[in-house]
């Protein structure tokens, strides 16, 4: 086991990084623990202006920054361009914001006398985090965090050594002191013995609901905090509308961002009776002109998947699909060339004996299910193990309070697919997770709330 850089546009291993031994483990607990007493004793102002300086250096690093992502997860290079301008915003934002969130808030004290919550650091935090935006997801993590005055110790997905180590060299040229980011290439076998550290006071986890589920186990048997950003199957409802033209760009946008490889991706397409045939008829032909090409072409929108054995997984389930009598519209092969690339795939007539009903499908495979009403549309969206985010198309204001009401998500969007803006909060319910990222949410998930009380 190894860190690695596997071109999935070629198939061919670039860069290879040794993991970590156990003693450089034990020296970076350390490291990190001492030096979280020096970072959150350090006045607000100096750790907002090192945090500006990480957002301006993102910005003068863009096109190197996404060119290695394009390498090491196939992610087309103006997408890359993108993230890393949000991963800016994102620092951006809570440096701008700290000073606020941080504020003491004055509780009133029925007994009388003056009583404030304080909003303080718990101390060294690990992060574990996945390879589909390898920089945002990290921005999300640790820009609440060390501006509270947490320290950060970073697992990286395997596949995403050289933008882990981009990321480190940035904190570190910001001014960002050695222990206050650690990034490590550790293995899932050495993460359990590290959240069970008792210098270790939380873990955060972005990844899949098999991943969370196994670190959430490790950090509740230490009794550490635990955030848990998971899996999706986000339905993307159309009730009624006035442009089907623009409810089904939505749709096919928001399965297809990432090359289909996001976590709130609009990956089941629900469509009232009336506009079923033509709803499909749009998917499809949308879906069909969706040839992937060169991530490494400022033109290319859908590149390689990250892995081979990502596409081979999704072929799996597309063809136990269609094995038990779904009908496939467009796509569903491998495309045959070395490397990770597959077709746009539609798939319809999906029912519960199916794998693709249940399973979060990671790629570019759309599914669009027919349904006779608003209820309906309802009960098959929250037919799913997961709770990430949702979409609701209607013209009737009532109809979209009812329906976002009644969904089991943490984010419901109205009339477009769901994204991700620094000020917004994202996360879910149910397997897709526990706790908030972004906006002042994302800051109160590793704080002490502290109480301070006068009599
Ligand atoms: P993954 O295989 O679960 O990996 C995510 C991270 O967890 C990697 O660093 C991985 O390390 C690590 N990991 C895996 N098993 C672990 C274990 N037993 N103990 C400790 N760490 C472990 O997920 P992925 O394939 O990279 O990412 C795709 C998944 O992430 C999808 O399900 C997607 O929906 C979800 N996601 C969720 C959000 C959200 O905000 N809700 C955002 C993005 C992605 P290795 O690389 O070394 O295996």
């Amino acid at each position: 086991m190894s860190y690695r850089t596997t071109n999935p546009a070629t198939n061919e291993v670039e860069r290879e990084f040794a993991l970590v031994a156990e003693a450089e483990i034990e020296t970076a607990i350390a490291t990190a623990d001492a030096e979280y007493r020096i970072w959150s004793a350090r006045p607000l102002a100096e750790r907002v202006s090192i945090i500006k300086r990480v957002a301006e250096i993102y910005r003068e690093r863009r096109d190197e920054l996404a060119e290695i992502i394009s390498r090491e997860m196939g992610k087309p290079i103006a997408f890359g361009r993108g993230e890393v301008g949000i991963s800016a915003d994102i620092f951006d934002y809570y440096a701008n914001n700290a000073e606020t969130f941080l504020e003491d808030e004055e509780l009133t004290v029925a007994s009388g006398g003056r009583a404030l919550v304080r909003t303080a650091p718990i101390g060294v935090l690990l992060g574990i985090m996945p390879w589909n935006y390898p920089y945002y997801q990290v921005a999300r993590f640790a820009a609440p965090n060390l501006l509270l005055g947490n320290t950060i110790i970073l697992k990286h997905a395997s596949n995403c050594p050289e933008s882990a180590a981009a990321i480190a060299q940035i904190f570190e040229d910001a001014g960002l002191p050695a222990g206050a980011y650690i990034n490590l290439y550790v293995s899932s076998r050495q993460v359990p013995a590290i959240i069970a550290d008792d210098r270790v006071q939380g873990v955060s986890i972005t990844g899949s609901e098999a991943a969370g589920r196994a670190v959430a186990e490790v950090a509740g048997r230490h009794l550490k905090k635990c955030v848990t950003e998971l899996g999706g199957n986000d339905p993307y409802i159309v009730l009624s509308t006035d442009d089907l033209d623009g409810a089904v760009k939505g749709a096919v946008l928001g399965r297809m961002a990432n090359g289909g490889q996001a976590c709130n991706a609009s990956k089941r397409a629900i469509v009232v009776d009336d506009l079923y045939d033509d709803f499909v008829e749009k998917y499809v032909a949308r879906m069909a002109k969706m040839i992937p090409g060169d991530p490494l072409d400022n033109g290319t929108r859908f590149g390689p998947l990250a892995s081979s054995g990502a596409v081979d997984e999704l072929i799996e389930i597309i063809d136990d699909a269609v094995a038990k009598g779904a009908t496939l519209h467009t796509g569903g092969k491998r495309i045959d060339r070395p490397g990770a690339w597959m077709e746009a795939t539609v798939l319809t007539d999906v029912t519960p004996e199916m794998r693709a009903y249940h399973e979060e499908m990671f790629g570019p495979v759309g599914v669009i299910y027919r349904v006779d009403g608003e209820q309906a549309a309802i009960d098959l969206a929250n037919d799913s193990p997961y709770g990430l985010g949702s979409s609701v198309t209607t013209t009737d204001p009532e109809q979209a309070d009812r329906v976002a009401n009644a969904l089991e998500t943490g984010m419901v969007v109205f009339d477009g697919p769901g994204d991700s803006e620094p000020d917004l909060p994202f996360g879910g319910v149910k397997a897709s997770g526990i706790g908030r990222e972004l906006a002042r949410f994302g800051m109160e998930e590793f704080a002490n709330k502290k109480l301070l009380r006068w009599r």
